[in-house]
């Protein structure tokens, strides 16, 4: 049953990679996988996955497309390109697709070395967060060669509801930075209606319901909105992570020459929580922030 299907390597098998890893397995694809800390990989290999040794392994085992799900470009890069990484071993058809969200330029001159070798590389950040990665419903969005997504495409919507291709390589992470832009300034806008609304004396369930009713509604506000009125700031999305995000937000508009002055304020309130020892907080921990601007608490 399986023989028509790719064999596929999986390296990454965090918060957001296990979840996607396993929605391919359980469609019927082989998959042979890598992670840094091997005992992450039990569930994978429980469920039917082949363990490898490194990344180079992952391809000697077989496996034509491989996912990325890392944390950062160095990362990102020492997968690739370290000591038996996935170029050391990688054939020309092998197609890489990277799922971590980094910087567009240095996923542009990672297609450039790859495409040498034959190799092709598609950057396909996501949206939706560990429960999009569980339910399959992420939105995808690619950049690379047409011909080479339209190979993974049935791959990308088993573990997206949405997958857009943006372009050439890099344009994928290009559009998540403009998405992280979104998000954020979304976030801090739910935060401070929630603040008015606690100094105003407003019940705020009844706030959240009948904002999330019209124009004010937003996935930060129904998702992290509840999150926000009781103090509960643990991980979904950690705060450690979306400053590397909008670090590269940041240093790709400065160099457009775009202010991005709402985005520039939210990502130094994130520092300042990082700063305090919340790094590993949830991104709704930007509450404590606007709680000390205030002198109040929400719970
Ligand atoms: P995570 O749970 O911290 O997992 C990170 C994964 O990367 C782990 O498997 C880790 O291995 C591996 N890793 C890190 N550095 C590595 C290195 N130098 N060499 C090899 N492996 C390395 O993070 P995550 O939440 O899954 O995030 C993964 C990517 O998705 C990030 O780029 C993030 O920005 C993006 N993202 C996350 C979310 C979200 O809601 N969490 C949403 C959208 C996009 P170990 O197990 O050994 O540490």
């Amino acid at each position: 049953m399986n023989d028509a299907k790719p064999q596929l390597g999986y390296i990454g098998l965090g918060i957001m990679g296990a979840p996607m890893a396993k929605n391919l397995l359980d469609a019927g694809h082989p998959m042979t996988v890598w992670n840094r800390t091997a005992a992450k990989a039990q569930p994978l290999i429980d469920a039917g996955a082949t363990l490898a040794d490194s990344p180079a392994d992952v391809l000697t085992k077989g496996a034509s497309i491989v996912f990325i799900n890392v944390t950062d470009t160095p990362d990102v890069e020492a997968v690739l390109f370290g000591e038996r990484g996935l170029a050391s071993a990688a054939v020309a058809g092998t197609v890489i697709v990277d799922h971590s969200t980094i910087s567009p330029d240095a996923t542009r001159s990672f297609a450039e070395r790859l495409a040498k070798q034959g190799v092709d590389f598609i950057d396909a950040p996501v949206s939706g967060g560990d429960t999009g990665a569980k339910n399959g419903t992420l939105s995808i969005m690619a950049g690379g060669r047409r011909e080479a997504l339209e190979r993974v495409l049935p791959l990308l919507n088993i573990v997206g509801g949405k997958v857009a291709h943006l372009g050439a390589p890099g344009s994928g992470q290009a559009c998540k930075a403009c998405n992280q832009v979104a998000v954020v300034t979304a976030l801090i806008g739910v935060c401070e209606a929630l603040a008015l609304a606690k100094q105003s004396g407003l019940d705020l369930d009844q706030v959240l319901e009948v904002v999330g009713g019209g124009a004010g509604a937003s996935w930060q506000l129904s998702n992290l909105g509840p999150k926000i009125a009781t103090a509960d700031h643990a991980p979904g999305f950690m705060i450690d992570l979306v400053l590397k995000d909008l670090n590269i937000v940041l240093d790709t508009a400065k160099r457009q020459g775009l202010p991005l002055d709402a985005a520039a304020h939210v990502t130094s309130l994130f520092q300042q929580i990082a700063e305090q020892g919340g790094g590993r907080l949830g991104t709704q921990a930007i509450a404590k922030a606007v709680e000390a601007a205030g002198g109040f608490r929400f719970a």
